[in-house]
């Protein structure tokens, strides 16, 4: 039966649209379990109907023209209890209605399993018998299996068919796909489609005829990169430091030395086709590198096959080397990776969609960082089909609008311009202070990770910055960088912000941000070695990086160091073991640091109940709302099936934070939320009441914010609290909690919200 049902599956996959794959469905399982008739019901909701689309043994006459009334039926039955309906004698059963447009004599014999996807009744699957006939456990489970990939192969199958309606008429319909993380704001723009290359190592050997012309064409191809990397380094300069540059500058040397480009070269003097010979050069060179003793060389075979791709890639694609990009470009792709990204002039690149991808993926720290609005996860999206089409992101509602009708078209257009008037409106709040209108005072901070976003934070006039996801520079590189190297990246941090304060935090890798080159292989990431697990278990690269902190504090007296991911008592005090370690070893060098302020981040539910031991061994806290929402409530914060579920207005979250905030507080401790709740502006005003001390959130949100905070009273944000935190749900909160922002005069601030 497995292997009938891969193979359904499969033929389905190849169908071209959704008749043709359900009328094979039907064929193929009729056949599959020896019945009369199979068919295949699919749900009008709007007119509440189950539509007969396809059948093997009814009168084909009948496809379209059988409607049935919800509930109608045993086909209806199915579909509303959404659970299968199993009798060996249909017109026995008190729900048996005769349908005489099938022309059939009754049946006896029924099964109907409903087609469910994500809880929504999609249609039923239907077989009959004219015999009276049980259909065994197996059969139905069978069906009922089958009833489960179907679901997803019709809204793939849907989603071709309403593409192919675009392409019949431009204008007709407008295709919405959902993603599963974003960086917020909304852009529209024409989709420029990337796509991966082919892996060098499967392209083939073949004989040329004219070797000098093959040899300039990847002459050519080697200039071109050349100066692309040169290029691609100058633009890096504004985002990472010279040390996170060295991996172009290494790939120029490469191919300046001739034993690239000339092994190459002789092989296509050879008779081989410059790919081939690229290929088997590269092979060699990387096999050389990979063999070798010394580590660091033996990692360069990566950069060598690295390289090799990108040259192919530009064999391949040599007549577009200078892309054009339309003015308002939106990438699109299966990945899209970070330099597809920088290659787009900053002008021009408005939005960014992507098939793969979650939100801490590098190119979606990038878009945040760089203010570029994005939807990534959108497993539904057929990149190859998009290309030149007008598209809307949507970040905020992580949707993406294929060819907006005329309609949309200006509703987007009229969003883009609000958040436009919106932003503009609100400079004037940059040097103000974010106060309530009785006078309770917030700071705000910047949520930060390059020096992109921290120089953007420095002058737009942020009081400093609440969290530093130091994993950034990490992941941008293809190995861990040395404790000079993070001294120096740590020390330029600090420069930028003096006086005002930066967090550092410590490595936050694992979960669903794996490094590159230190693969975690589990079954299940988000509990398992993760944050300070991993520093703990590698003292070597945790002490060089607390050492860099350290002396990166010598120089300037802004830093405080916060440790990711606490669950108990015993991490924290063997990372503040760790730290105190570090500190004398620098100091019996001779480094004269001082221990700066130390803070926990709280996003684990058992830091929140031990959150009174935890506070008094440490300075600060800081709570982590992305990672304790999808604790809390058991939700993966990046899987899209579940994304419904998550929440940080639940109610369940808001009382943990609020005991967190109040027992950091009789302690005397300062407590921030750095979390994207943070900017969130109906969870911030209920923050705010809590009585946190700061807020630390995306460069982007932080005005709006701060316009929210300087609207309201504290006590009435207070009552407000009192009354939400008693609902049920997160919907309710966030209901309640935007009819005040609204009428507070906030209903421009709404739409940043979930
Ligand atoms: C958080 O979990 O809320 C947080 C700020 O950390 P990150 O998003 O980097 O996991
Ligand atoms: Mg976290």
């Amino acid at each position: 039966m497995l292997d009938i049902l891969r193979r359904i599956v499969q033929d389905i996959n190849a169908t071209r649209n959704l008749s043709e794959a359900l009328n094979l469905i039907v064929v193929e399982v009729k056949a599959a379990i020896h019945t009369d008739v199979c068919s295949v019901y699919m749900t009008d909701h709007t007119r509440g109907e189950h539509v007969l689309m396809a059948t093997d043994g009814l009168r084909p006459g009948a496809i379209g023209k059988v409607r049935l009334k919800f509930e109608q039926g045993l086909t209806g039955l199915a579909a509303s209890r959404a659970e299968p309906v199993n009798v060996d004698n249909a017109p026995a059963h008190p729900a048996f209605r005769y349908i005489a447009a099938t022309g059939e004599a009754p049946f006896h014999g029924f099964i109907g399993v409903p087609i469910v996807r994500r809880r929504k009744v999609l249609g039923v699957l239907v077989a009959q018998q004219r015999e009276q006939r049980k259909y065994t456990t197996d059969e139905e489970s069978f069906l009922v299996t089958l009833a489960a990939q179907l679901a997803g192969c019709i809204t793939q199958a849907e989603i071709r068919q309403a593409l192919g309606r675009l392409d019949d008429d431009a204008l007709s319909g407008t295709l919405f796909l959902e993603g599963v993380a974003s960086a917020r704001g909304v852009a529209l723009g024409e989709a420029v489609v990337v796509f991966p290359a082919t892996a060098l190592d499967r392209v083939p050997d073949k004989d040329i005829e004219n070797a000098d012309a093959e040899a300039s064409r990847f002459r050519q191809a080697v200039a071109a990169e050349l100066a692309e990397l040169q290029r691609l380094s100058e633009r890096m300069r504004l985002l990472l430091s010279a040390g996170d540059r060295a991996l172009f500058d290494a790939y120029a040397l490469l191919l300046s030395s001739d034993s690239l480009v000339n092994g190459t070269l002789e092989r296509i003097y050879a008779g081989n086709w410059a790919p081939g010979a690229l290929r088997a050069t590269v092979l060699e060179y990387a096999n050389i590198f990979a063999e070798m003793d010394d580590p660091y060389l033996r990692e360069r075979a990566a950069d060598i096959l690295d390289l090799g791709q990108r040259l192919l890639d530009r064999l391949q694609e040599e007549q577009i080397v200078n892309r054009p990009y339309p003015d308002s470009t939106i990438l699109m792709g299966n990945e899209i990776s970070v330099s597809q990204l920088l290659d787009v002039p900053q002008e021009k690149i408005k939005g960014l969609v992507s098939v793969r991808g979650t939100s801490t993926s590098h190119v979606a720290l990038l878009a945040r960082g760089l203010g570029i609005p994005a939807v990534f996860g959108v497993s539904n999206l057929p990149p190859g089909r998009l290309n030149g089409r007008e598209v809307a992101v949507d970040g905020y509602t992580m949707r993406v609008c294929i060819q907006p009708n005329p309609a949309l078209r200006q509703e987007y257009l009229k969003l883009i311009h609000e958040e436009a008037e919106l932003s503009r409106g609100l400079q004037h709040l940059r040097d103000l202070p974010a106060e309530t209108l009785d006078g309770h005072r917030l700071d705000l901070y910047a949520n930060s990770g390059l020096f992109a976003d921290i120089a953007a934070a420095r002058s737009s006039g942020v009081q400093g910055v609440g969290l530093y996801r130091s994993e950034l520079h990490f992941f941008l590189r293809d190995r861990f960088p040395t404790e000079e190297e993070q001294t120096t990246i740590y020390t330029r941090v600090l420069r930028i912000m003096d006086p005002h304060p930066v967090v550092l935090r410590t490595l936050d890798i694992g979960g669903d941000k794996p490094l590159p080159y230190f693969p975690i292989a589990e079954q299940n990431p988000f509990l398992g070695w993760r944050g300070i697990r991993i520093s703990l278990d590698q003292p070597d690269l945790f002490k060089s990086q607390l050492r860099a902190m350290l002396r990166a504090g010598t120089a300037y007296a802004n830093l405080s160091i916060l440790f990711p991911m606490i669950s108990t008592v015993s991490e924290l005090s063997d990372a503040l073991g760790l730290l105190h370690c570090a500190k004398t070893e620098l100091q019996e060098e001779g480094v004269p640091v001082q221990m700066p302020p130390i803070g926990i981040m709280v996003e684990v539910p058992s830091a929140v109940w031990q959150i009174d031991k935890l506070i008094r061994m440490v300075d600060f806290a800081s709570i982590g709302s992305n990672d304790l929402t999808q604790y809390l409530l058991a939700v993966d914060r990046n899987n899209d099936r579940v994304a419904k579920l998550y929440d940080s207005l639940h109610p369940v979250v808001l009382a943990a934070t609020r005991h967190v905030i109040e027992q950091s507080r009789a302690a005397g401790r300062p407590i921030s939320v750095c979390g994207e709740m943070a900017g969130d502006p109906a969870a911030a005003l209920l923050l705010l009441a809590m009585g946190v001390d700061s807020l630390s959130m995306n460069l982007g949100s932080l005005l709006k914010i701060k316009w929210m905070t300087r609207s309201v009273r504290y006590d009435e944000a207070q009552a407000l609290l009192t009354e939400v935190i008693d609902l049920d749900t997160a919907s309710a909160v966030r209901e309640r909690a935007n009819v005040f922002l609204d009428q507070q005069g906030l209903s421009g601030l709404l739409r940043v919200g979930k």
